[in-house]
């Protein structure tokens, strides 16, 4: 009964092979299993990484539950066996289909004790696992990031670098656009589809806040050396939100030193921040400089057709639930300066018409949409600026967007564009082409001379108090 393992794991591929239509994902993903032993219906089988046994356990777990009880009847279990790599071998004991167990750090049992390195950031909760756990999101995949004009040239810089990390002109890719247009889903997609292409490789995704977080601890605990040289072993380091270290000096060294260290090296490094490396204020230059190396590129609000796209792709991806495609666009048209929004107000749909029942009609739409603009509107938007300022003056938004150069009109104009830049992240050229359909350096000039105005010219001053008042109370 030696080889009993070796016979069920052969007959158990045989099922997962016929299963799998794709010879390219048996390939990846079957034949570098090994199997181990069988002992009263258990059994074990080896894999190459702790990535890898989490992605079998993401992708196949319900194939493989189902070979598992025909193999070996309904009390027949899988277990694994991970093996880092020759240095760092852990074993994961880990039942199929009990991925808390992950979460556990007290399951991983030491193969060999003298090769265990206690990494420093397992204590620091950051979910480190002997090498690296990549903290990587699953959920977010290329195959789900809709692609359109706002995204196009990250999107395929991004598919490139995980094709061949480190050696594209790509490095650094930055990453930038105000909140929710998508930028943390591309760089975990970026992360899976470069494991997924390069399983040996360590990839880490972690965000500014908790990069600062740790060099702080390290720091205080004489660390230092231990994390520098932690990062240093990473092949693709994602760090998102890098904004989140303006004003931290002592992080910024850090990362000063550890980005050149992996960039001579030949390693990736992507980043992501709410502005361009030029707006980057608080951060260091020589740094700053650093990421300019490569591609600083930005993701732009979707356009109608591409946000229907992202809309009908979360529906499907939701399971059987039907919404009229009148009810699609509406919500498409009505929500357009952030994904998140979008999904959101579609969040609050499939909500009400699973749990309260209701059909999904028009009305529901405008109901959720209205409830939700309403619950979010902290951050304005140049509408929202472009109402008050009309309302304001008793003119319409109409008269602002049109070319006319009426003295009060342009007056008008110049102060939404003032306000826009002031209070929303947009870029002048955006700001531009809504308030009007002018261009960037119109929108400077309008707020040089809102600027200029404001000190030299009392009664303009009052308005624009008042104004700002207006803006901050309703908001
Ligand atoms: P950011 O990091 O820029 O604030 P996120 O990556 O968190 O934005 O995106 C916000 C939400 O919008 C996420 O749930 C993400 O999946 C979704 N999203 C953004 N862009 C797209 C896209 N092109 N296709 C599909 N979903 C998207
Ligand atoms: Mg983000």
């Amino acid at each position: 009964m030696e080889n009993n393992h070796s016979a069920v794991w052969k007959k158990c591929l045989d099922i997962i092979r016929d299963n799998i239509g794709d010879p390219k994902s048996f390939k990846t993903w079957f034949e570098p299993i090994k199997p181990l032993h069988l002992d009263k219906g258990v059994l074990t089988i080896q894999v190459p990484s702790q990535f890898f046994y989490e992605w079998l356990e993401e992708h196949y777990i319900d194939l493989l539950k189902k070979v598992i009880k025909r193999e070996l009847g309904t009390g027949g279990r899988l277990q694994y066996s991970i093996v880092m790599d020759t240095t760092d071998s852990f074993q994961v004991k880990a039942q199929s289909g009990n991925r808390k167990a992950l979460d556990n750090p007290f399951i991983k049992i030491p193969i060999t004790d003298d090769s265990v390195r206690m990494d420093p950031w397992i204590r620091a909760g950051m979910q480190m696992k002997a090498k690296v756990n990549s903290n990587l999101n699953f959920k977010y995949t290329f195959d789900n990031f809709i692609e359109g004009e706002c995204n196009r040239l990250a999107r395929s810089a991004g598919y490139a670098i995980a094709e061949d990390p480190g050696k594209t002109s790509f490095n650094p890719l930055f990453l930038h656009s105000p909140t929710g247009l998508g930028k943390t889903h591309l760089m975990h997609a970026i992360g899976i589809q470069t494991k997924e292409n390069f399983p040996d490789k360590t990839v880490l995704y972690v965000s500014g806040e908790q990069f600062t977080q740790q060099f702080v601890e390290a720091s205080k605990n004489h660390e230092k050396n231990d994390f520098a040289h932690f990062y240093q072993s990473i092949d693709v380091l994602l760090i998102d939100d890098v904004h989140k270290l303006a004003g931290r000096s002592g992080t910024q060294d850090q990362l000063f030193h550890i980005f050149n260290y992996l960039h001579q090296n030949g390693k990736q490094i992507i980043l992501a921040s709410d502005k361009s490396p030029v707006d980057l204020g608080d951060i260091e230059a020589r740094l700053l400089s650093r990421f300019k190396w490569g591609l600083a590129t930005d993701l732009e609000a979707p356009n109608v057709p591409t946000r229907i796209e992202i809309l009908k792709n979360k529906i499907k991806n939701n399971g059987e639930i039907d919404i009229p495609n009148d009810v699609i666009e509406y919500i498409a048209y009505s929500i357009s300066a952030n994904v998140r929004e979008l999904e959101g107000v579609l969040n609050s749909i499939l909500a009400q018409s699973i749990l309260n029942k209701r059909t999904i009609t028009l009305d529901l739409a405008r109901d959720m949409i209205d409830k939700f603009v309403r619950s979010s509107a902290k951050e304005v938007s140049i509408d929202y600026i472009k109402n008050i300022v009309c309302d304001y003056f008793q003119i319409t938004v109409d008269e602002i967007n049109s070319r006319t150069r009426k003295r009060e009109i342009v007056q008008a104009r110049q102060l939404a564009m003032y306000f826009s830049k002031k209070h929303t992240k947009y870029s002048l050229a955006n700001i531009g082409m809504q308030c009007g359909n002018k261009d960037h350096a119109t929108v400077l000039h309008a707020y040089r001379t809102v600027s200029d105005l404001l000190d030299t010219d009392k009664q303009f001053k009052v308005y624009v108090e008042d104004i700002e008042k207006k803006i901050k109370v309703n908001n």
